[in-house]
């Protein structure tokens, strides 16, 4: 039953990283933004929550420093509180444990150097340079079958795209590393990646916007003309019909189809959708132990492994990840299964990633599991790996995706998804000036 009636001039729906950004990016253009999210928080994929006295991660452990996300906290002057390891990020091969930010020692300044390298010789010798549509291991190929490099590559797509270098597009790969800021500068926000996002809808609410927590949205609203008006939400018990003139779904194209309906679509374009969401998967190991397993802070990325493609270590007191009294230490592993799009053996899968974090954590065995997350299938590492990622706009002039499925050639993580709501609210304000309000703007009302 619809028991109110709201205006709003922008409605946003998922407070995932794309979602956050687009309503923060909008409420800042002067748009009175409604964001909604169906869990009881914020942050979707890249969100915390305590398990046991710790603050997981349910997703992005790092954020670029340099990227989209740091952008907008700066034109919005926020801070954002973050704690940067020395070094950043590791490389661990065996036993033997490499520091990798750019420009440090002799992996890192091969870190920094083999971008130049690759972009030059792709420019003087044209045969280097991947086919259309080759993976990633069949390019590698060309130069070495050597199971080491094939296995580091493989932890690299793993890492940076959730899959494997069969998944990943050979031309994404040498984009990512030429081109991208790959992950070059990055910290880790004190208390867990959620409050990168909730520093922002904080934010957005200080404005005037509105943040709806465990609110679903249940069903868009068409006009006839073809353009959405409105919206139907879950919220505090009650179905709520909100008015509004743009909406910016971050729910992924293919549940914004659902939300919207097949047949408020071109015929053909629901199908287009749902063949191209072709989600990845990652498997993350959340231990804690006693005592400390190993000495690298931060992240580590894995050059041999059965699985394990990175690892973090959350243990560092600056970092407020362990509420749990007592002295713990706090890590994570993850893994891209095989196949890393589709159905896997997940006992298998687990096994194999617990095998390299016996290998990787020495005293893995005495310390606690606390929790096993399982991004897959309707909640996906990736919605689809970057390189097949849909448009942003929708056939609906006034409806736009942001987040992860839509992101652009080549880019991935957070910042990618802020990214795509820069894009999307750019096109708002283009075709969508905010109205000249007649009256006064309505109030939630329950009663
Ligand atoms: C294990 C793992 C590790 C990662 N590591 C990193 C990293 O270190 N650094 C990095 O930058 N990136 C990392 N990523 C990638 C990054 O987390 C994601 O790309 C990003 O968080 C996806 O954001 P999104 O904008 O697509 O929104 P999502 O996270 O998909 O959020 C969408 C939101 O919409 C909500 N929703 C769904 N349906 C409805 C509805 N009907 N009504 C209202 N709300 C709804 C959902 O509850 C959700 O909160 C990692 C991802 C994974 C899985």
């Amino acid at each position: 039953m619809i028991e109110n009636k709201l205006r709003f001039d922008a409605l946003v729906i998922g407070a995932g990283a794309g979602g956050v950004s687009a309503a923060a990016r909008l409420t800042q253009a002067g748009y009175r933004t409604l964001l909604v999210e169906s869990l009881e928080r914020v942050g979707g994929r890249a969100s915390t929550r305590e398990v046991d006295g710790f603050l997981l991660n349910s997703g992005a452990l790092a954020i670029e420093r340099d990227g989209a996300v740091a952008e907008l906290y700066k034109d919005l002057e926020l801070k954002l509180d973050m704690w940067i390891p020395e070094p950043q990020t590791s490389l661990l091969w065996g036993r033997r444990v490499f520091d990798v930010d750019p420009g440090k020692g002799l992996t890192g300044t091969a870190r920094t150097l083999v971008p130049y390298l690759l972009k030059f010789i792709g420019s003087v010798a044209p045969a280097f340079r991947p086919k259309k549509g080759q993976s990633t291991t069949e390019w590698v190929n060309r130069f070495t079958r050597s199971k080491r490099i094939h296995n580091l590559v493989d932890n690299v797509c793993g890492a940076f795209f959730a899959g494997s270098g069969e998944d990943v597009l050979a031309e994404v790969f040498l984009f990512c590393l030429t081109q991208g800021t790959s992950f070059k500068s990055i910290g880790y926000t004190v208390g867990g990646t959620i409050e990168v996002w909730k520093g922002l809808s904080n934010w957005i609410e200080s404005q005037g916007g509105e943040v709806w927590l465990n609110s679903p949205v249940k069903r868009l609203i068409f006009g006839l003309d073809g353009l959405v008006t409105g919206a139907e939400i879950e919220h505090e018990g009650q179905a709520i019909s909100v008015s509004v003139d743009v909406v910016v779904s971050n729910v992924g194209p293919l549940n914004t189809v659902r939300i919207a309906g097949a047949e408020n679509f071109p015929v053909g374009y629901a199908e287009s959708v749902e063949k191209a969401t072709d989600g990845a998967a990652i498997i993350t190991i959340h231990f804690a132990s006693p005592k400390p397993l190993v000495q690298w802070p931060g992240l580590a990325l894995i050059g041999k492994s059965r699985r394990l493609t990175y690892a973090g270590n959350f243990s560092a007191p600056e970092q407020k990840r362990i509420l749990r009294p007592g002295e713990w230490y706090l890590y994570c592993g993850a893994s891209t299964p095989r196949p890393a799009r589709g159905d896997f053996d997940l006992e298998k899968e687990k096994q194999l990633l617990i095998a390299d974090l016996k290998d990787y954590f020495p005293g893995f065995d005495e310390s606690m599991i606390v929790a096993i997350d399982v991004t897959a299938h309707e909640w996906p590492a990736q919605r689809a790996i970057t390189g097949y990622d849909l448009p942003i706009e929708t056939p609906v002039a006034n409806l736009w995706n942001v987040g992860d499925g839509v992101k652009e050639f080549g880019d991935a993580g957070t910042a990618a998804c802020t990214r795509t709501a820069n894009r999307a609210v750019k096109q708002v304000i283009e075709n969508f000036p905010i109205k000249v309000r007649q009256g006064p703007v309505s109030v939630p009302s329950h009663s």
